[in-house]
């Protein structure tokens, strides 16, 4: 069975015994074929570029995380179009609101949100949306800012049926992390059973958010397959259908602009 892993964060997992190569490879014996390896800030982004320009079946995006906040560059339509045109840079992000780990006022939030959105817009690469504690201010920016035009990924999504279903209104696909193999997330394995199969991703986030068994422990990319079943149980589907949609799914959002 052949799985990609819609989101992770290869150089945060990084450590002295094991190298990127090393979770790459690791990745690839466990049938995970693809993985996207999403950017934090602009800082980090020649990383990040980098390991996706070394390993085959690695992708890349540009962008700056909502609750980098100090110290950070702040990046620019130009600097996040001008970067995307690097090789295997397939998306804008992660972007989006975090009203969870930041309080008081956060307009510098949704200007740097708004900004990847019409980054995305110009350079054509779809956005992948991060939110916490956000969703209404999410949508409303997507909506004011047109992001249809850019579509995208809501990324380890724990939001309601509402949200889900007005960003899939928006052309956007919906992406599960671990979380929604735990035991406490009742409501959001409910959202998981209603998204449409042409619109399901899976993702690890790694290093955080490891899926049941390895709740706890540091996620990696060769996990996302214990994600992916659990959401073809929870939807009664098999597993190996599940993982084929997924990966279409991956490929039609991501890279079928590039081809
Ligand atoms: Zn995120
Ligand atoms: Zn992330």
């Amino acid at each position: 069975m052949e799985l990609v892993d819609s989101h992770c964060h290869l150089p945060l997992i990084e450590s002295a015994t094991r190298t990127v190569s090393d979770f790459v490879e690791a990745a690839h014996a466990a049938g995970v074929t693809h993985m996207l390896c999403v950017s934090v800030d602009l800082e980090s982004f020649p990383r990040v570029a980098e390991v996706a320009a070394a390993h085959a079946g690695v992708f890349a995006s540009v962008g700056v995380h909502p609750n980098t906040e100090i110290h950070c560059e702040e990046p620019s339509i130009a600097r996040l179009v001008t970067a995307s045109e690097q090789l295997k840079i397939v998306a804008i992000g992660e972007t989006g609101l975090d009203y969870y780990r930041q309080t008081g006022d956060l307009g510098w939030q949704q200007a740097r949100f708004r900004t990847h959105i019409r980054a995305a817009i110009d350079c054509g690469r779809p956005l992948i949306v991060h939110t916490r504690d956000a969703a209404a201010d999410v949508i409303r920016i997507l909506r004011e800012e047109h992001a249809e035009q850019a579509g995208g990924v809501m990324h380890c999504f724990v939001d309601d049926w509402d949200t889900a279903s007005a960003a899939m209104d928006l052309g956007f696909y919906i992406s599960f992390s671990g979380i929604v193999t735990f035991k406490s997330a009742k409501a959001l394995q409910a959202v998981a059973r209603q998204v449409p199969a042409e619109r399901l991703l899976v993702e690890t986030d790694s290093p955080w958010l490891a899926p049941v068994p390895h709740r706890g422990k540091q996620n990696e990319p060769a996990f996302v397959g214990h994600t992916a079943e659990f959401l073809a149980n929870l939807r009664g589907e098999a597993a190996a259908v599940l993982a084929q949609t997924t990966r279409s799914n991956f490929f039609n959002l991501f890279t079928a602009a590039l081809q």
